[in-house]
């Protein structure tokens, strides 16, 4: 579904369904999201992923208390936020520029922590989360994990990360 800044409440409550089945379907799927995160490190080159506390840590997303707190974070922001800052309405089955998500397996959103928690139990447990399409999840974020923010732009053409240097 494109952005229609002329939305209306009609609109609203048919994404609210479709998100609604969404979560259902992801709920069932938090478990490959949780993969996601740790390919998308391990894609990054991080050499603790391999270490005994990556593996302690990757067992967090197994877990129930895991899975509440993301079904909790889809609830309150059940389209993909970077998505959103370009105007672009994604509950999981668009791609990044806004066509249809073809490939069932990507279908899903993923509640990922702001800051990187990097096996931190605080910040994986307490840090903010957002939520995001897999395309931004894999692009953005290992950008980010590499120069330390991110460098995606928003609508406004300014970066949406308060820690890009253009944003001091
Ligand atoms: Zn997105």
């Amino acid at each position: 579904m494109a952005a229609d800044p002329a939305s209306n409440d009609t609109g609203s409550v048919e994404l609210a369904r479709r998100v609604s089945i969404e979560i259902r379907m992801t709920a069932a799927g938090s478990r490959i999201a949780g993969l996601f995160c740790v390919w998308g490190r391990t894609m990054a080159g991080r050499r603790d992923d391999r270490s005994a506390e990556a593996a302690e840590y990757r067992r967090w997303y197994n877990t129930a208390r895991w899975r509440r707190r993301r079904a909790a974070q889809l609830e309150a922001s059940p389209v993909c936020e970077f998505c959103l800052k370009r105007g672009i309405v994604n509950d999981g089955s668009r791609q990044m520029d806004g066509s249809v998500q073809t490939n069932p397996r990507r279908r899903f959103l993923v509640a990922d922590h702001i800051v990187a928690h990097r096996g931190n139990p605080e910040l994986f447990w307490a840090g903010a989360l957002q939520t995001l399409c897999p395309d931004h999840h894999d692009s953005v974020k290992q950008a980010e994990e590499v120069r330390g923010y991110s460098t995606e732009v928003g609508i406004d053409g300014w970066p949406v990360d308060p820690r890009h240097p253009a944003s001091g």
